[in-house]
């Protein structure tokens, strides 16, 4: 391997709308070298990969700060083309292959080979040139071949399945001649374990070749697998970098996740240890796309805050999704001795659980409509609460406005709702008073099991500990039963009495938040149960 580097990141800052996401990040590589970036959803990876591919969203948002070298050069990459030509290559975490057109068509995009015909040579024209069809098919098929792939290079990528996909995007980029930098971006996410395992020998092959790779995967033993050195990324700050030799799945799996957590809730050992059982599931299986739950097995304590955590499309967020019948659902759900009936929205409301929707915007929240009516909404349609007989005609109902308006106005000041009245529409309301509007309306519901998805996604720093401290409160003062699903782990292990981690749609490991970062590590990582079961 040469001594020099490839590439240079020095001191790399990037702030989203005065959100520090990447703070001083340095990162070398070496032609040849496979280095792996690893870290938990959001500690910037994709970012600084971003930027040094020059996509537009780094620069529609302001910038960097800090210094790019490349082949010994200071370059100012602004565009992906001017990666390009650099030489630095990216396999998207998102596909960027055109669905209409060949495979072939797709490596060879923008690249197109052509020859001279008899009219072109006489007039010196470029653009009356004949594409030769037969080269690019030749070269795309050697492109596959190098990556083991017997797919034929004439398909239409429209309907491949998402591995090979992923392989075309590889073959496009290898079959670029000035290539001397692959990004990865989690390339295994989508693969079967078998892809996996030629896409490793893939990048050893490039590697050999004095291609640099950057690999960012959240699989660990990948990493150990294949990568020359490591760097770990934390909350936009490199917290560790490491040779393979120095590098253990343990030291690994620490140095992610770990974070001062600041306890906002002591843990209830009452309501976990022997505490009664509030919602019991077995073998829960949900079809909730890019969050699969495959099999989990589960009980909820009466009384307790319960987190669901994991990485990101792991299957975390499926479980409250399938269990309120968003998504469709298999298995059983039992409340107390009664068999919760899956796939009824309706029915999981009556039997009081109920739901805020880590799609706030989606299926969250009515955003042109007022403050009042979002709270109350789901109460009127499923409960027929805030209803008064119509001119005294039996079965005919009518809003009762004035008892929404003292519900409204007591859920703005119970829950600090910060707004210019309940007719102001949800539209104009900061994250976080968003947010407690939809928690609002699922307290309105008056349920005994609250789940709540991603409660402080897209929120503000302030906003993100009202609502931890709300959540608490509904806890010990209502002794609510909540469930909280979120990616940040931290989040988690200030508020739960337990924390779940759901790896590959099934349960992990379920952790006292007190565990150690390196018990929530191996658990993120999908590394626990082997360890337990080594342990004996
Ligand atoms: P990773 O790839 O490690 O999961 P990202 O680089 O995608 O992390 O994200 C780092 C942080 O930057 C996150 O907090 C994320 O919410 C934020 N972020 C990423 N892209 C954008 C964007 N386009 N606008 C605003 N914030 C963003
Ligand atoms: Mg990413």
């Amino acid at each position: 391997m040469s001594t020099t580097n490839i590439l240079e990141m020095r001191n790399i800052e990037k702030e989203y709308f005065g959100n520090r996401v990447l703070k001083g990040v340095t990162l070398t590589v070496k032609p040849g070298e496979i280095h792996a970036i690893v870290g938990e959803n959001g500690a910037g990876k994709s970012t600084l990969m971003n930027i040094l591919f020059g996509m537009p969203v780094i620069y529609s948002t302001g910038g960097i700060r800090g210094e790019v070298i490349f082949d010994g050069k200071s370059v100012d990459i602004r565009s992906p083309k001017t990666a390009l030509d650099l030489g630095i290559g990216m396999v998207h975490q998102e596909f960027m292959l055109l669905p209409g057109f060949t495979i072939t068509e797709n490596i060879k995009l923008n690249r197109e080979i052509t020859r001279h015909n008899p009219v072109s040579k006489l007039l010196g024209s470029a653009k009356l040139q004949t594409l030769d069809i037969e080269k690019m098919r030749q070269d795309a098929k050697k492109a596959l071949d190098s990556l083991g792939m017997t797919v034929d290079e004439w398909l239409p990528i429209a309907g491949l399945p998402v591995g090979y996909m992923q392989f075309v995007e590889i073959a496009r980029e290898i079959d670029k001649e000035n290539i001397k930098l692959l990004v990865f971006d989690e390339p295994t996410a989508v693969l079967t374990e078998s892809e996996a395992d030629t896409l490793l020998g893939v990048m050893k092959k490039l590697s050999a070749r004095g291609i640099a790779i950057l690999f960012i995967t959240h699989r660990l033993d990948e990493v150990l697998a294949v990568a020359d050195s490591i760097t770990v990324l934390r909350d936009g700050e490199k917290v560790g970098w490491m040779t393979r030799d120095e590098a253990t799945l343990e030291k690994i799996a620490e140095m992610m996740v770990g974070r001062k957590i600041e306890r906002i809730k002591q843990v209830a050992k009452d309501v976990v240890e022997g505490g009664e059982t509030a919602l019991s599931i077995r073998n829960l299986r949900v079809t909730m796309p890019g969050e699969m739950v495959r099999n989990i097995s589960l009980d909820i304590k009466k009384g307790e805050i319960l987190g669901i955590g994991g990485l990101a499309g792991q299957g975390k967020i499926g479980i409250a999704n399938g269990i309120m019948g968003l998504y469709p659902a298999q298995g059983d759900v039992f409340l107390g001795s009664k068999r919760l009936e899956l796939n009824r929205p309706r029915q999981a409301i009556e039997n009081k659980l109920a739901f805020v929707s880590e799609d706030r915007r989606g299926v969250g929240l009515l955003l042109d409509n007022s403050i009042e009516t979002n709270i109350v909404m789901t109460a009127m349609q499923i409960r027929d609460m805030f209803l008064k007989p119509f001119l005294g005609i039996k079965g005919i109902k009518m809003a009762d406005e004035k008892a929404i308006r003292t519900h409204a106005l007591k859920m703005i000041k119970d829950l600090d709702i910060r707004c210019t009245g309940p007719e102001q529409l949800t539209r104009r309301l900061s994250g976080g008073n968003q947010q407690k509007v939809c928690i609002a309306r699922a307290l309105t519901l008056e349920p005994e099991i609250l789940f709540v998805s991603e409660p402080t996604r897209g929120i503000d720093i302030g906003a993100k500990k009202l609502v931890l401290d709300l959540l608490v409160q509904l806890n010990r003062e209502l002794n609510m039963t909540v469930v909280v699903t979120s990616s940040e782990l931290g989040e988690l292990r200030s508020i739960c009495d337990r924390i779940a981690i759901v790896y590959e749609g099934e349960l992990e490991a379920i952790l006292s938040p007190a565990a150690s970062d390196l018990d929530y590590g191996l658990a993120m990582a999908g590394k626990y149960r082997d360890r337990s079961r080594e342990a004996g």
